[in-house]
């Protein structure tokens, strides 16, 4: 049988096999396992040439129980509103996860920004806002990049919600540049969150990290930043292969990753950096290496390659990487994933720090971002950590159970249900 590989469906089995064992009852399942609340806009933009093109753009704000729902906005040609939905669910459970007092939300534009100019790509960020503003606010909803969206994208759309409401609203919008109420720490806080927890990681499961190897599955913000901050926060692990959209590179004696992010920057690939032979996607995968950071979409890791995964670690940086069918089949094998809820919850994490400064007008130095950073992230790592050795099961289930029965418990205590 092919496996089912519809982002939503995969979201949906695993929230319910946490529902499960949690004992949820039918009432709380029915509510939890889709989104509150859904916006499907058209959005016509006119071209350079005159001629006008139409977008659809979605908006899901999949729950609100813990707070003001929070989440990227993806620009992407394979952009549906069911990949738009698993992602406002997993960004619920997430910042469940690492117990941030918002809920979980995520938006989309079905383009692809690598054939607009930068004026297209403007018009259509503030057509997104005057279509879905109203059901924007620091009290309601707050987006933030993601996949193909950066923090130019978020000061346009910024700037267009404060040009309707006629006043300053910094904070309804994250990942903003800083010289618009960005906050310090913010661009590298996804793979920074992600490299705490691998750190957590390798020292439970006896690990040395000075003889680590690494290959990173996409080049954009997480995998760059993964590919820097792994080498000065974590010894002397050597980075042996990355790929992007285009394909990938493998060098067996070490990628030097500050050069090749510049190549990238030049190139606009990672293919043909010096010193490296091509490889593809599939076969990064499967390198015989020690740590694997997917950072790119989801389902790459499936049932079809999971029993050809060498690595001893996993960390998803990309959302929704791992198909549950590769789940079983990783943890049947002792392949340790550190899952997306808690492994790429830095980016959310440094967004709410990046709220709280907008709403205080006060800004943190990068230091303060990164310890109180690190002290979020250590302390979601060790709940989940030690919810998998209560109840023997991966880390994945362990983050669901943590998440769900605190979303439960702020629905009951509203008294929603
Ligand atoms: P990005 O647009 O900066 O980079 C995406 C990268 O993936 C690019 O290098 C692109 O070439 C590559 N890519 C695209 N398709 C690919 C394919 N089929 N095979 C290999 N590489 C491919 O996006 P990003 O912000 O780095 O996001 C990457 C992942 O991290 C996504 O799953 C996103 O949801 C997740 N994430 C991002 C953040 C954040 O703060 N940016 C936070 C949490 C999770």
């Amino acid at each position: 049988m092919t496996e089912d590989l519809n982002p939503f469906r995969i979201a949906q089995a695993q929230f319910d096999a946490s529902a499960e064992r949690l004992g949820l009852d039918d009432s709380m399942r029915a509510f939890l396992r889709v989104p509150q609340r859904e916006f499907h806009v058209t959005l016509p933009v006119r071209m350079d040439d005159g001629v006008y093109r139409v977008f659809s753009g979605y908006r899901v704000q999949y729950n609100s129980a813990r707070g003001p729902t929070k989440g990227g906005l993806r620009w992407h040609p394979d952009e549906t509103i069911d990949t738009v939905r698993a992602l406002a669910a997993w960004m619920t459970w997430k910042t469940a996860v690492v117990d941030l007092p918002l809920g979980g939300g995520k938006g989309g534009i079905t383009c692809n920004p690598k054939e607009l100019s930068t004026g297209e790509q403007e018009r259509l960020a503030r057509a997104y806002i005057r279509a879905l503003g109203r059901q924007l606010g620091v009290t309601r909803d707050v987006p933030a990049p993601d996949v193909y969206t950066n923090p130019q994208i978020m000061a346009w759309m910024m700037d267009e919600y404060e040009t309707i409401v006629g006043e300053s609203h910094p904070g309804v919008i994250t990942g903003k540049p800083l010289n618009l109420f960005g906050s310090l720490g913010r661009e590298d806080a996804t793979a920074r969150g992600g490299i705490y927890c691998v750190r957590e990681a390798v020292a439970h499961l006896k690990m040395d990290p000075n003889v680590c190897t690494y290959a990173v599955q996409g080049f954009g913000n997480a995998g760059q930043y993964a590919a820097i901050l792994q080498r000065e926060l974590l010894g002397d692990s050597k980075l042996v292969a990355v790929s992007d959209s285009r394909g990938g590179i493998h060098c067996a004696a070490g990628l030097d990753p500050v050069e090749l992010v510049k190549h990238k920057r030049e190139s606009g690939r990672v293919e043909g950096f010096p010193g490296s032979e091509s490889i593809t996607n599939a076969e990064l995968l499967e390198l015989d290496v020690d740590i694997l950071v997917p950072s790119a979409l989801e389902s790459v890791i499936t049932t079809g390659n999971a029993a050809g995964i060498k690595a001893r670690l996993i960390c998803e940086l990309a959302n929704g990487p791992t198909t549950p069918g590769a789940d079983r089949i990783l943890f049947d094998r002792g392949i340790t994933v550190l899952p997306d809820l808690l492994a790429n919850a830095g980016g959310v994490t440094v967004s709410y720090f990046e709220q709280v400064q907008n709403t205080y007008g006060y800004y943190w130095s990068v230091d303060r971002v990164y310890t109180r950073l690190d002290r979020r992230m250590t302390a979601a790592f060790e709940a989940v950590w030690e919810m998998a050795q209560v109840e023997k099961v991966d880390l994945r289930t362990a983050a669901y159970l943590v998440a769900v029965s605190r979303v439960a418990e702020a629905v009951r205590a509203r008294g929603w249900l």
